[in-house]
This record gives C-alpha cells, sequence and structure tokens, in this order.
C-alpha cells in the first residue's frame, strides 16, 4: 500500500504539471491518479529470458547487456529509439497486462501509442485512420533499424455509452475524465495517449482540442457538424495529436497562419493538407524549414526560400499551398500568387497573413516539424514502481508548464459539409 500511495504523489505531481487548457480541478487529479495507481499495481515487469540472476545490465533499464546484444538494443540507453517508451517496455511489455510487443512495439522504431474511444455514430473509419498512419510511416525520421517514419498505433478501442456520451464536455476536461475514468485502460496509462471522438466541448464550434503542448489527451468534436468528412476528421486528428507531441500553431512558436510554415498545424492546412507526389489532400507535418518571411514586403516572384538543410527540391514537392483561406497554384518552390489575384506581380507589397488586423509581422524561419517533436506526450514513460526505474531523464521544456492555448480551428457552416 505504501508503495501505491508513493505512486499517487509522483503521478498527482506529473499531472499538475501538464494541465494546459483549463484549470486541473482537485478532482481531476485524484481522479486520474487513481487510474496511474492501478496501473502501478497491475503492471509487473518479469525477469528477462536469458538473463541470469545477477547478470550486468548497464542502463538498467531491465534487460541484461547479453540480450541487449542479441536484440540489438543498445545497452547503453534504456530507450535505444528515442521514442521515450523503454527497451524493456517495446521488447517484453509488462507481465501480460500490456503487452505493447503484441501490439506492434518495436525497440528499434520509433513508436506512438492512442487509445481510440468514440460516441455513438462517431467511429473512426479505418480509411480515415490510414490517413494518419500513413503521414507518420512516411515520416522523416530516422530509425536505430535503419528504417525511416514512425509507427503510429490508433488502437481503435471501444463506444461510449449514449448514457456516458456527455453532448456538451463543459468543463471539457472536467467531463473528459469523467469518461476517461470509466473507458480508458489503466495499464495503459504510461504509455498511451487517449483520444475521444465527441460532440462538442465547451459550448463552442472548435472542432478540437489538446490538453497541453505537449500532452498526453486529446479530444476530435466534429459530431456538432455530423461528424465531418473523412478529411475533417483526419485532419483535426493529427493537428491535436501534433500538441499532443509539442507542436505549436507556428510550428514552435504560437503564431497561427504564418504563410512560411507548411504544416498542418497552420489552420490553413487542417482541414486541407498539402499536395504532395501527384496527391491532393495529403496530411503532413512541416518537413522543411522556410525562410523568414515579412508580410510588409511580400514578392510574388522571390515567394519562399529554403533554409538549409532544406532544398529547393524539397519544396518544389509540396504543392496545395493556401493563403487567407484561398489555394494557390504551383508549388513552395516557384512564384506564388500570395495575394490570389490570377496574376505573378513584379512589385512587393505589404499583405496580412495572420488575420492580426495589420500586414507588419515578420516570421521567422519555420520549423522542421518531424525532427522537433516531444515523444514524452504521453505522460510519463514506464513505471517507477516495482524498482525499475524508467525516468529517461526528460528535457528540461517538458517541465514547464504548457501555455495556455487557445481552442483549435473553429468549424463554420462552410466547412459543415
Ligand atoms: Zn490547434
Amino acid at each position: 500500500m505504501i508503495q501505491t500511495r508513493k505512486s499517487l504523489l509522483t503521478a498527482s505531481v506529473v499531472l499538475l504539471f501538464l494541465n494546459g487548457c483549463g484549470d486541473a480541478s482537485l478532482q481531476d487529479v485524484e481522479m486520474a491518479s487513481a487510474r496511474q495507481g492501478v496501473a502501478a499495481a497491475a503492471a509487473v515487469p518479469l525477469p528477462v529470458p536469458g538473463c541470469p540472476v545477477g547478470a550486468l545490465d548497464t542502463d538498467g533499464d531491465g534487460i541484461c547487456d547479453i540480450v541487449e546484444a542479441v536484440l540489438g538494443t543498445n545497452p547503453n540507453n534504456p530507450d535505444t529509439d528515442g521514442d521515450r517508451l523503454s527497451d524493456y517496455a517495446e521488447a517484453f511489455g509488462f507481465g501480460g497486462v500490456l503487452d505493447l510487443p503484441t501490439l506492434g512495439a518495436n525497440p528499434l522504431k520509433k513508436d506512438i501509442f492512442i487509445e481510440v474511444d468514440y460516441y455513438p455514430g462517431l467511429k473512426p473509419t479505418q480509411a480515415m485512420l490510414n490517413r494518419v498512419t500513413t503521414a507518420f510511416a512516411n515520416a522523416p525520421v530516422t530509425n536505430p533499424n535503419n528504417t525511416t517514419g514512425i509507427t503510429l498505433h490508433l488502437v481503435v478501442d471501444q463506444e461510449i455509452a449514449a448514457a456516458d456520451a456527455d453532448s456538451d464536455l463543459n468543463p471539457v476536461w472536467t467531463d473528459f475524465d469523467v469518461i476517461k475514468g470509466k473507458y480508458f485502460n489503466a495499464s495503459r496509462a504510461p504509455y498511451f495517449h487517449y483520444m475521444l471522438f465527441a460532440n462538442r466541448y465547451s459550448g463552442g464550434n472548435s472542432s478540437g482540442i489538446s490538453r497541453g503542448i505537449p500532452a498526453h489527451d486529446f479530444v476530435v468534436t466534429l459530431g456538432f457538424i455530423g461528424g465531418g468528412t473523412e478529411l475533417q476528421q483526419a485532419g483535426t486528428l493529427m493537428h491535436e495529436l501534433g500538441h499532443n507531441i509539442g507542436l505549436r500553431h507556428g510550428g514552435n512558436d504560437d503564431s497561427n497562419y504564418k504563410p512560411n510554415y507548411l504544416s498542418i498545424m497552420n489552420y490553413e492546412y487542417q482541414f486541407y493538407g498539402f499536395g504532395i507526389g501527384g496527391l491532393n489532400n495529403v496530411l503532413d507535418y512541416s518537413r522543411v524549414q522556410v525562410a523568414s518571411f515579412n508580410e510588409a514586403s511580400v514578392n510574388e516572384q522571390t515567394a519562399f526560400a529554403p533554409v538549409a538543410p532544406t532544398t529547393e527540391a524539397d519544396l518544389a514537392r509540396i504543392g496545395g499551398l493556401r493563403f487567407n483561406n484561398v489555394q494557390v497554384v504551383g508549388n513552395a518552390s516557384v512564384n506564388l500568387d500570395f495575394n490570389g489575384d490570377g496574376t505573378i506581380q513584379a512589385a512587393s507589397y505589404a499583405l496580412d497573413f495572420n488575420r492580426s488586423g495589420a500586414a507588419n509581422n515578420v516570421f521567422p524561419a519555420s520549423q522542421n516539424d518531424w525532427t522537433a517533436l516531444m515523444y514524452d506526450g504521453g505522460g510519463q514513460i514506464g513505471l517507477a514502481a516495482q524498482g525499475l526505474s524508467q525516468d529517461l531523464g526528460r528535457e528540461q521544456r517538458f517541465l514547464v508548464a504548457p501555455e495556455k492555448m487557445e481552442p483549435c480551428l473553429t468549424v463554420d457552416a462552410s466547412d459543415a459539409r
């Protein structure tokens, strides 16, 4: 019991740091802590086959060095692939209670796990989910096993009973936690994000919200417009998940509608994606870095410039660009009709892109989102209980309380189709 109480305390501290949107009530924290306690009690690490008692385990991840050599994992790093899921959890799971290997975890390739629950009538289709898993599979991220991409595990779990499907989550995280407390598999708490396909939150018309940046919870609320299209659902899922793994509306800042930020984290693209490789509506986080852009001096011939290591060829692969709600012809490497008047003008002009009311903003060079992801958004990595510490030394920024974020893209009548 003492051990359980200790883990409750730890969970409470973690949660207090994580709540970014809305205020965390004591009730929220206690409820979530109770789940954490269940997880700690249920998931027991087992001895690793092939590791003699007392065998050297240099990185202390629960796998002795001689077995790490067989697996190909790094005996000096408890998280060889850097996804903040420990080598032990990915290779062996926890006593059959949480079997990450069976779910497809690989200690040599980055994995992200999400439990997906949904309101009646809002069950995600496989085609919709595939849009997002494909985007992650195509990510320009390298792995220790020489593959590229991230394996996104969208584990569709169960329908929320009608009686529990609160039509307006308000306050959003208080009501969300009531559902999560009942439907989320507690043993998954240290490893999974939790996502809910719901109707509406906080009396507004927002398409969804993340609990913070980074965080472990998010909701997609398109039920009030009839569920939205496949593209709207997938784009919103990937947008809110992006907040969960550290991305902001400007990538590394909160500046939305930055013309030089080519990511579905930018509202211009959440419901549309990009034209890539001959396909339209391809969902992607930013994979290029585009030079600083000045609203006061927009030149359609100069347009965008790459920042190394991004090349013009990289920019040329990205089409479907949008400015002020209008999609323009061409790709990110050529002349761009920023004001959508049908011509490429030689003279520079001023144009307000970010709805600030004035055309005087200078946007710094954009980031490559895929190399900036924060994989510890799951809330905690591994279980500190059972003497198996898997504190992987989180980045300092994780312990900074996330900024209170604005609700995500508001859905209006023109989007409800
Ligand atoms: Zn957002």
